[in-house]
C-alpha cells in the first residue's frame, strides 16, 4: 500500500534560504523585521488552485509545491502576497478587504504591483475533483 505524502512539508533546502531573505527583505521594507523568525513558510503538495496562502492566525504562510516550476520574479512575488497580508493583519487586525488599501501600500512599498491574478509561464498541475471548495488564498484565475 502507497503511503500518501504528506499534505504539508517543510521547504526543500535549495528554496529554504533565498525564501527567507526575500521574506525578510520585504518585512525590512515594511519596518516590522522583527516578525521574520515568527512567520513559519510551509508547503503544500495539495494545492492546485491556488498559488499561495496566508493564515494570520497561525502567522504561517503556504506555498503551492509547483511554485517552484515559476521564474524567481514570481516566487519573490507571491511570497511578498502572501506576507503582506499577514503584515496586514499583525498592524491593522481583522476586517480589512484582502486586498485593501493596507495591503496594496505594503505591496508598493516592497516594490512591487499590487495584483490578485499573477499570470504564469508555467501552468500548474490539473487539479483533482474536489469534494470542497475553499475559497481563500492568491487565485489565479478568480478575483478573492
Ligand atoms: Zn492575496
Amino acid at each position: 500500500m502507497a503511503t500518501r505524502a504528506p499534505r504539508k512539508i517543510e521547504i526543500p533546502q535549495e528554496h529554504a534560504g533565498a525564501l527567507g531573505i526575500h521574506l525578510k527583505h520585504c518585512l525590512g521594507l515594511w519596518e516590522v523585521d522583527g516578525l521574520a523568525p515568527k512567520i513559519e513558510l510551509r508547503l503544500s503538495t495539495r494545492m492546485t488552485r491556488t498559488i499561495g496562502s496566508a493564515n494570520p492566525a497561525k502567522n504561517r504562510i503556504t506555498l503551492a509545491v509547483w511554485l517552484f516550476n515559476q521564474p524567481q520574479t514570481i516566487i519573490d512575488e507571491v511570497v511578498c502576497h502572501e506576507a503582506a497580508h499577514l503584515i496586514v493583519h499583525h498592524l491593522h487586525g481583522t476586517g480589512l478587504r484582502p486586498h485593501g488599501r493596507e495591503w496594496q501600500a505594503l505591496m508598493r512599498r516592497a516594490g512591487v504591483t499590487p495584483r490578485v491574478r499573477i499570470p504564469l509561464p508555467h501552468p500548474p498541475p490539473v487539479p483533482k475533483p474536489r469534494r470542497r471548495r475553499r475559497r481563500s488564498g492568491l487565485t489565479r484565475g478568480l478575483s478573492i
